[in-house]
Formats: C-alpha cells, structure tokens, sequence
C-alpha cells in the first residue's frame, strides 16, 4: 500500500496528515512547532524526528512511503531549502521528498487556480503569490525580529507592552491586563519580564497574548481593538504590496486567508475587507496541511 505525507510546520505547532493512494485517511497528528528561526536547526530537527518516529511506528507494515512534502515557516531561503530537503530525504531515502514554504502549501490548500494569493497570520505572517504567467513573488514574513507585522507574534507582543505601560500609568486601562494575568498565571504585570525573558520563554508563549486580544476587543476594549485594526492595516498593507509588484490577468483575485489568526469568527477578515480593494475575493482556503499533501501527491 502506498501513502503519502503532507507536513504543515510552523512556530507554535506541525501538523501531519497520511493518507493512502485511494485517498484513504491513516493519520492526521499535531505534534511541537519546527520553525527553524525558533527552535534553532538542532530544535526543529528533533521536533521533526520525534514525528517521523510515531508515524513509523503507527503506519502499518504494508505501507510503503511514496511521496512527503514539508511545507516550513523559517525556510525563507534556498539554501536552508535545500539543507532540510536533505535531512529529510536521509530519513526517508525510500520517499520522493519535497521541502518548500509554508505559504506554497497554503496557497495550494486555498485554490486550484494558477494566479492567487496566500497571506498567512499566524504565529509569523507573510504574503506570497503566483500570477498567471507563472511569476511568484514574496512579502513580509522575516521572522519576529525583522518582520512578521501584523502576526500572532507582533500582537501578542503588543498586547504585552500595552499591559506594562497601563501599569507603569503611560497608557489607557485595559481589559488586556487582568486577561494576561489570568492566562500567564501572574500576580502581577512586571512578573512578564522573567517570562519573555526566561530560559524558558518561547516566541509561542508571546504569541499566544493574541488570542487575549481578540477575547478584549470582543468585549469593546479600546486597546485591543486598536492592536487588531493595526494588525489588518499591516496585514493588508502585504497584500498591497504584492499586487504592486507583479500582474494579475483574472478580474477577482483570490487572496487566501490561512494560520490562527484566521479562525472563522475572526474579526480580521472582515477588517481586512475593508482594507483592501474591490477586486479582491478574501477565502479560507482548506488547512495547508491538505496543500502539502497535494503537493506529494502531485510528486512535485
Ligand atoms: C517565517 C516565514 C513564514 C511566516 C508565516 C515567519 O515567521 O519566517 O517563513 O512564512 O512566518 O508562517
């Protein structure tokens, strides 16, 4: 029996799904993020050993692994491109394997379309897109220390600094503070030091501060809901850019809307709409992970 793997790797978590070539489902796993600008080389290494081990130890004995493809926040460059591709090929010497971006298998998830957009929010952001005459271009998503405006990350971090100048009297009250204390388990504001800081702290656990906001700005807190309208501002400013930069022949552009910041009720959608001109068509494609998956099967 034959199966292929489609990996979704990013900061916060990596999901896998192994399906059998008559599209049978076999697994579909969630295990510790690997991005390699977060967890260092030997860190994501390990995150995905520790997956390859469970799924050889689940798939069963007929199966054979055709085709993988890894689809990596943090692989921004063809060099460490072509060094995961072959770490993982040696872990998988019977498999075609490809590594590529992350935003290759959302935009893949999202649309069958040969022109389209893919802007990811989640613990990172980027935009990327692939017009009609097959040229691709990129914006954003260089990491939370020189991009990723607009991310699950920048919010967070945000929401953090917004409660230690309420309490340091800079800045309005705001619901975010006792919504932090209460997450972090914190008595009290300063105590984010150690845990940003810390031996332990992880971009993860600033990240997470953003669904803190989006709890506040349901509840009208002005603070959080001046972080998510500068969050759509940044996310639809990467859009912008791209159509910019390259020629789009259809008449409505997709533009395909993946990571967590997403969710179905999110209010950045609608806000993002608002952004962003009339020609665009805003969707949640399906998760990457699927677009992975295409791309294995498709043995590209
Ligand atoms: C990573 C990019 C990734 C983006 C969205 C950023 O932090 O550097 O590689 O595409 O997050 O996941």
């Amino acid at each position: 029996m034959q199966v292929y793997i489609g990996i979704d790797g990013g900061g916060t978590k990596t999901r896998t799904v192994v399906f059998t070539e008559q599209g049978t489902q076999l697994h579909d796993l969630t295990t510790a993020g690997c991005n390699i600008n977060h967890h260092g080389w030997s860190g994501a290494e390990a995150s995905l050993r520790e997956l390859f081990d469970q799924l050889r130890a689940t798939l069963p004995p007929t199966a054979q692994v055709a085709a993988i493809c890894l689809g990596l926040a943090g692989i921004d460059r063809e060099p460490e491109r072509l060094r995961m591709e072959f770490w993982v090929a040696n872990q998988w010497p019977e498999a075609a394997v490809r590594v590529v971006h992350d935003a290759l298998i959302a935009l893949a998830a999202g649309t069958e379309q040969r022109e389209g957009i893919v802007l990811i929010a989640g613990t990172g952001s980027v935009a990327y897109g692939r017009n009609a005459a097959g040229v691709e271009a990129r914006v954003g998503g260089w990491g939370y220390l020189l991009g990723d405006e607009g991310s699950g990350y920048d919010i967070g971090r945000r929401a953090l600094t917004a409660v230690l100048r309420q309490n340091d009297g800079r800045d309005p009250q705001t619901a975010l503070t006792e919504l932090v204390l209460n997450s972090y388990g914190l008595r009290e504001p300063t105590e984010l030091i150690p845990l940003v800081y810390g031996e332990a702290a992880s971009r993860e656990q600033v990240a997470r501060a953003a669904h803190l906001v989006f709890e506040a700005a349901a509840s009208g807190d002005a603070v959080a809901l001046s972080l998510l309208a500068y969050a759509a501002g940044e996310l639809a400013a990467h859009v912008v850019a791209l159509l910019q930069k390259m020629n789009f022949t259809a008449q409505r552009i997709p533009v395909v809307l993946a990571g967590g910041l997403f969710f179905a009720e999110s209010p950045l959608r609608g806000l993002l709409a608002t952004a962003l001109p009339d020609h665009i068509e805003l969707r949640l494609g399906q998760p990457p992970v699927f677009g992975a998956l295409r791309l294995a099967q498709a043995g590209r």
